[in-house]
């Protein structure tokens, strides 16, 4: 399973990695960060394909996916 980590302390809640996911893998969550933004969850991980579209176009670089070990981006085409 990949996974997916959001660095709260440089997002800026601007909700572009949830608008831009494919797989609806993530969602508006409660917390706010220490800016007073709401930070995105990882509601669906099981969904993420590892497309990567949600790190390519967070403008904060605030999001990372890590690929699970030994599985390929084409095994999930
Ligand atoms: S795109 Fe980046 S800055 Fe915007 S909500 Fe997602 S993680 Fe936060
Ligand atoms: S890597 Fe792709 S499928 Fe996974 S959360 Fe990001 S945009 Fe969604």
């Amino acid at each position: 399973m990949n996974r997916i980590e959001i660095d709260n302390d440089f997002c800026k809640g601007c909700h572009l990695c949830i608008a831009v996911c494919p797989q609806e893998v993530l969602e508006i969550s409660k917390v706010r960060s220490g800016k007073g933004y709401l930070v995105p969850r990882v509601a669906r991980v099981d969904d993420c394909t590892g497309c990567l579209q949600c790190e390519m176009t967070c403008p904060d670089l605030s999001i990372t996916v890590i690929h699970d070990k030994g599985k390929k981006e084409a095994d999930h085409a």
